[in-house]
């Protein structure tokens, strides 16, 4: 199977499993995932495809250095301004995903929040996650997307959203996923702990840094998780591969 083919199949389950989870929002948010070595190639969903509607040929291809109306090609605009910015910008973006799952979004919104070191799933993402307290309306203008890259530095590989959503980026589409999820998982857990009004007990700096290296060497976490929820599709609904 070429590089291309592959990815559209990752990326069409990670569509299907998102509404599945309840991640998405409309025919709104988006997802992509470079198909050269340099990035600049990438693949993204279609303007006004449900998610759980995405298949692997239904997807579009397009490349940063193209001009003019995003529409004409496919790509919503506001898509087209945050991920051609990402993968022209970012080098360790391969993968982009951008939504505005609620229980995260709920915590970027709050003024001053920093990201808990709450439970096991939370120091995973300790020292990775940028926040943009600055929300300028929708990323329509190039300056937007330029600014919202620009914050993605020191290997930052989350960016919290003021005021609107989350973007998580990976080396690929299994490996981002698997954050997104786990990063909405830890921020409903977190909801529901501040929702007590009781005090916290946080995981110590160390501990979460010792987590947070734990998880990025585990073996094949992030892989076998999403072959499995392939395979869940390859039988329930196999034509997200089509
Ligand atoms: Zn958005």
């Amino acid at each position: 199977m070429s590089r291309e083919l592959q990815v559209r199949k990752e990326l069409a389950a990670a569509f299907r499993w998102a509404a599945r989870l309840n991640l998405h929002e409309a025919v709104a948010n988006h997802f992509s995932m470079a198909i050269s070595d340099d990035g600049q190639l990438f693949v993204i969903n279609r303007a006004g495809t449900h998610f759980s509607q995405a298949n692997a040929s239904g997807l579009v291809t397009v490349d940063t250095a193209m001009k003019g109306d995003s529409l004409q090609y496919g790509v919503d605009p506001t898509a087209w301004v945050l991920h051609s910015y990402l993968h022209r910008n970012v080098a360790h973006a391969k993968c982009v995903l951008h939504t505005h799952m609620p229980y995260t979004t709920a915590l970027a919104c709050l003024k001053d929040f920093e990201f808990l070191m709450l439970d096991q799933n939370a120091s995973a993402f300790y020292g990775r996650i940028a926040y943009d307290r600055h929300y300028a309306g929708m990323a329509l203008d190039p300056s937007e997307g330029e600014r919202i890259a620009s914050l993605l530095v020191d290997g930052k590989d989350v960016l919290f959203m003021g005021n609107h959503g989350v973007m998580v980026v990976g080396e690929s589409v299994a490996q981002a996923f698997d954050s997104l999820y786990y990063l909405e998982k830890a921020a409903q857990l977190q909801v529901l702990a501040l929702s007590t009004g009781r005090p916290l007990q946080l995981v110590d700096d160390e501990t979460a840094a010792l987590v947070a290296k734990q998880t990025r060497e585990y073996p094949g976490v992030a892989v076998l998780h999403f072959e499995a929820l392939m395979h869940i599709l390859d039988n329930e609904c196999p034509d997200y591969a089509k």
